[in-house]
C-alpha cells in the first residue's frame, strides 16, 4: 500500500508524539507544509508524571493526552497510529510495520531514547515493568491498576 500526500506543499512526516515530536509538530502550523505525525500510541505519555501514577497520586487519565485533542485545531497535521520500523532515505519513504509506505519530504526522528540500566541486573525487570506498554497502557501504571482491581495493597 502506497500513500502520497497529493499535495504541492512538503510532506514532513514526525516520528514520536513525545515532547519532541509534539513540540515539532506544533511548529508546522504556521508552515506552508503539511504534516504527519506517527506514534505508536494514540496517546501521548507525560514521563515526569509516571511517579505520581505508580504511587496512585494521579489517574492514569490524567497522564498525557490524545492527539486527537492535541492537534485539533491544527489543519496541516493529520496523526498516524504505527509503529515506524524502516527509513529508505534515498527514495524518502517510511515504512510502518503495516507494509505500507509513507512518503516525505523532510522527516523528524522524535522516537525517544532507550532506557539505560547501566549494567545493574536488579534493574532491568524494574525498567521493564515501569515503561515497558505491553505491560499494561504502562507497564507500572497497569500492575498498579491491577492491583487496585484485584483489592491487593
Ligand atoms: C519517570 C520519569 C520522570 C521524568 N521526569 C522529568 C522531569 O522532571 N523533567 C524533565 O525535563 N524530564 C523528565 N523526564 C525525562 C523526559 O520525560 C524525557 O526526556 C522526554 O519524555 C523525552 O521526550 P522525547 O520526545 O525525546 O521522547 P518520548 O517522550 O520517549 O517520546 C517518544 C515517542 O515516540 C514513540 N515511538 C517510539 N518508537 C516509535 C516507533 N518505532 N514508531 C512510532 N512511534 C514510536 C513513543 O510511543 C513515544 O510517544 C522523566 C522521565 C521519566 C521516565
Amino acid at each position: 500500500m502506497m500513500e502520497t500526500t497529493h499535495s504541492a506543499r512538503p510532506h514532513v512526516v514526525v516520528v514520536g508524539g513525545g515532547f519532541a515530536g509534539i513540540n515539532s509538530a506544533h511548529a508546522l502550523a504556521h508552515s506552508d507544509a503539511d504534516g504527519t505525525l506517527v506514534d505508536r500510541h494514540q496517546y501521548q505519555t507525560f514521563q515526569p508524571l509516571l511517579y505520581q501514577v505508580s504511587s496512585d497520586y494521579l489517574p492514569a487519565e490524567e497522564d498525557g493526552a490524545a492527539f486527537r485533542s492535541v492537534f485539533r485545531r491544527q489543519a496541516n497535521l493529520t496523526v498516524r497510529i504505527a509503529v515506524s520500523v524502516s527509513i529508505d532515505r534515498s527514495d524518502r519513504k517510511l515504512g510502518p510495520e503495516d507494509g505500507s509506505t509513507l512518503e516525505y519530504d523532510y522527516v523528524i526522528l522524535a522516537a525517544g531514547v532507550e532506557t539505560s540500566s547501566f549494567d545493574i541486573a536488579a534493574i532491568i525487570p524494574l525498567k521493564q515493568r515501569a515503561l515497558d506498554p505491553s505491560n499494561g497502557r504502562l507497564g507500572w501504571l497497569g500492575l498498579t491498576m491491577r492491583r487496585r482491581r484485584s483489592g491487593v495493597a
